[in-house]
C-alpha cells in the first residue's frame, strides 16, 4: 500500500515561502533554495505527524538553524518539522498520521526558535531515495500533501470549465478565506459537491488539498458546467510513493535500500 501523507496543521494558514525559492539567501547553507516549505503559522498551533512512523530527534533546546525540532522517519522518507515552541513526542516513540507531535512556535524572543524572523512552521521532507540535488536531501512536499479529510475513493459528480480570465481556488467556500491557486480561462476540474451560500455556488474541486471556487455569484457565471459523470470516472490516485514522486519530476537518484 502506498503511503499517504497528511498535511503537517492546519491548511487555513498561507505559504510564506515556497520550496527553492530565494536561492540567493540559502548559498550561505550550501542550498540551491528554500529546501521546505514555510507555512505562517502563528505560534501556538497544532503541528501533526505527516504519516505513520517513528521519532528519530525530538529536540527540545536545540541551538541549529531548525531551533526546536522533530524528526519523523516514515517508510520512504523522514519528515522536520522546525522552529516549534512545545513538543509532544519523544524519540523512539511510533506516532500515527495525523497525531499531534507540537506546536507551532518561532518567535524571535525564544532562544530555542532557530533561525527565524518571526512565527512559523518549517517543514522538510527528505526521501530515503535522495533528494532534488542541491535542496540537503528535500524535495518539494506540496505535490505529495493531502487534506487530513481527503478521501482517494470519493467520486467526483460534474466537471466544469473556468470561464473567466482568472478565478480563485480558496482553502474554505468563503470569499474571507485564503486563496490557494489562481486558475486561468479553460482550466477544467472535477467537482465533489456543491455548496449554496449568500447568493454564491461554491464547488468542491477534487483536488488533495482542499479547495473550493465560486462558480456562480447572483447572474455572474465563473465556471460553467462542462459535463456529469454518468459512471464512476476515472480514479485519480493522488496518493503517491515518494520514489514514483521522484521518478515523475525526472529524478533518478540512488535506488532505494530493498527492505529484507
Ligand atoms: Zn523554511
Amino acid at each position: 500500500m502506498q503511503t499517504m501523507y497528511f498535511y503537517p496543521c492546519s491548511e487555513e494558514f498561507p505559504l510564506s515561502q515556497h520550496f527553492g525559492e530565494n536561492p540567493g539567501m540559502y548559498r550561505q547553507y550550501g542550498l540551491s533554495g528554500h529546501n521546505g516549505l514555510d507555512i505562517a503559522l502563528p505560534a501556538g498551533q497544532p503541528v501533526y505527524a505527516v504519516a505513520d512512523g517513528e521519532v528519530v530527534l525530538a529536540e527540545g533546546q536545540g541551538t541549529s538553524c531548525y531551533g526546536r525540532q522533530v524528526r519523523l522517519q516514515h517508510k520512504e522518507a523522514l519528515s522536520l518539522y522546525a522552529h516549534l515552541s512545545r513538543i509532544e513526542v519523544q524519540e523512539g516513540e511510533k506516532v500515527v498520521e495525523k497525531q499531534l507531535i507540537g506546536w507551532s512556535g518561532g518567535a524571535a524572543s525564544d532562544p530555542y526558535a532557530g533561525n527565524t524572523t518571526g512565527p512559523h512552521l518549517h517543514f522538510e521532507l527528505r526521501p530515503a531515495a535522495g533528494g532534488v540535488p542541491g535542496f540537503g536531501g528535500a524535495v518539494n512536499p506540496l505535490p505529495l500533501l493531502c487534506s487530513h479529510d481527503y478521501d482517494p475513493a470519493a467520486v467526483p459528480i460534474y466537471q466544469v470549465q473556468v470561464v473567466v480570465p482568472a478565478l480563485n481556488l480558496r482553502t474554505r467556500p468563503d470569499t474571507a478565506s485564503r486563496i490557494a491557486e489562481t486558475a486561468g480561462l479553460g482550466a477544467e476540474f472535477s467537482i465533489l459537491k456543491e455548496e449554496e451560500y449568500d447568493g454564491m455556488l461554491w464547488l468542491r474541486v477534487q483536488t488533495p488539498l482542499t479547495r473550493f471556487l465560486c462558480a456562480r455569484q447572483g447572474s455572474q457565471t465563473y465556471a460553467r458546467h462542462l459535463l456529469t459523470y454518468s459512471s464512476r470516472p476515472q480514479s485519480e490516485n493522488w496518493a503517491r510513493s515518494v520514489t514514483a514522486f521522484l521518478r515523475s519530476i525526472g529524478y533518478t537518484g540512488p535506488a532505494p535500500q530493498e527492505e529484507h
